[in-house]
């Protein structure tokens, strides 16, 4: 039995997180599919955005920074993610980019293993991990570099007592690939090596349980499925048992045991605090706490179930309406194995994505071929997923994608 639109409204109507979509604005006329790279805007940013600057920077100056919590905001955020990527209350903090915090915990679980001269990552990686381990070796002497690719030897296979630390996404940025976390920060740990999980495409897409998973260390972006807003402020994770031997070099003033102490040395706060750097950017934490006031009332579970279903439906309706038309589809089909996007490679992804934006469906493009699609539980409906189906089968099969506008490269894809 072929799936039909109102089936799809069925499923809306039964949907227990549909009434979340009211807590957030979406354009008329577009559906919106691009929440993995830039979250949606929470209705409640607008009054915390003007709160912050009217009255906390306005009237209160400088005595904000006691008064309305400024100087504590990297923790007090911190133990708001906490719950939602399975860690305990000091072990985020909100901070900085996800490439810097990269930098400093990757940095530090090197210094953990001082005899240990090779790093691991995956070719696959968003590259800026790759970048910002390699800036961290190139400080040092000697380190090597291996890389996993798609087909080739497993993590298994080139572990060995010169392994330092493993960086690896929890969901590849491109095709939605889940790893296990649990099996693979094992495997690493029985090889002796530690791992940074990299939570982009993960953090609020399903629920995480980094401490019954024995991870190490892991950073994020908020600005993803956690909808804090553009350029909103990065997580990073320590597990307990290392805060106190794990040390980052971005040794900057916040992250010191007695910033006002203004010494002329270096000492590390206790705890998750020593992950923090500078001056944290204020204006930015505003929306995400108020999204995050969304977040509390969130059960991940639910989140976990519709993310999985319309990940499915939209596999399910691409095979069904749009067959002979080109397309692959480069996620794994088994939703225990994916993220909350699809990846559909095509050999012409990227003016193709162009004539569907152009036609209110929003997702985005990736180096060569994907066209890339986010489903956001939280605000993304089954007839979404039904609509834009159908317009990409009215797009291949009219071959208007063909138009030369659509085929302008702009700079962010
Ligand atoms: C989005 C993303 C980043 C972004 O890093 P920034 O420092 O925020 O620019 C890093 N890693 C992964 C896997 C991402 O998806």
């Amino acid at each position: 039995m072929p799936l039909t639109r109102s089936q799809c409204e069925q499923y809306d109507s039964n949907d227990p997180l549909a009434p979340l979509r009211g807590e957030f604005v979406l354009p008329e006329d577009v559906i919106y599919l691009d929440g993995n790279s830039l979250g949606a805007l929470p209705r409640g940013a607008y009054t915390r955005v003007v709160d912050m600057v009217e009255t906390e920077w306005g009237q209160g100056l400088i005595r904000s920074w006691n008064d309305a919590g400024w100087f504590d905001k990297p923790r007090t955020l911190g133990d708001r993610i906490a719950p939602l990527i399975g860690a305990d209350p000091g072990e985020v903090v909100v901070c900085d980019s996800t490439s810097i915090n990269l930098f400093k915990v990757f940095a530090a679980a090197l210094a953990m293993r001082p005899d240990r001269k090779t790093v691991v990552s995956e070719a696959a990686s968003f590259p800026t991990d790759l970048y910002m381990m390699e800036g961290a070796t190139g400080l040092l002497d000697g380190y090597q570099r291996r890389l996993l690719y798609d087909s080739g030897p497993g993590l298994e296979d080139i572990l060995d007592q010169d392994v330092a630390v493993v960086v690896l996404s929890h969901v590849d940025y491109r095709t939605g690939r889940l790893h296990d976390m649990a099996a693979v920060t094992e495997l690493a740990h029985r090889h002796g090596a530690l791992v940074v999980w990299d939570l982009c495409h993960s953090a609020g897409a399903l629920p995480i349980h980094l401490n019954a998973d024995r991870a190490d260390f892991a950073v994020g972006c908020t600005y993803k499925y956690l909808n804090g807003g553009p350029g909103s402020p990065a997580f990073v994770y320590a597990a307990t048992r290392h805060q106190d031997t794990a040390h980052q070099p971005l040794s900057g003033w916040h992250g010191h045991a007695d910033p006002f102490a203004f010494t002329t040395d270096y000492r590390p706060a206790d705890g998750i605090d020593r992950f923090r750097c500078s001056t944290p950017h204020l204006l930015s934490y505003a929306p995400l706490e108020a999204s995050l006031d969304t977040w509390e009332r969130v059960d991940l579970d639910l989140l976990r179930a519709k993310s999985q279903k319309m990940t499915d439906l939209f596999i399910d309706l691409v095979d069904q309406e749009c067959a002979g038309f080109g397309l692959e589809v480069a996620s794994p089909r088994d939703p225990g194995a994916r993220g909350s996007q699809v990846a559909l490679r095509h050999e012409h992804a990227y003016p193709v994505m162009q004539a569907l934006i152009d036609r209110g469906v929003i997702g985005d493009f990736r180096a060569p071929d994907l066209m890339r699609f986010g489903f956001t539980p939280l605000y993304v409906r089954f007839v979404d997923v039904w609509d834009a189906v159908e317009v990409l089968r009215q797009v291949l099969s009219t071959d208007v994608w063909r138009e030369d506008r659509y085929a302008t490269r702009s700079q962010v894809t």
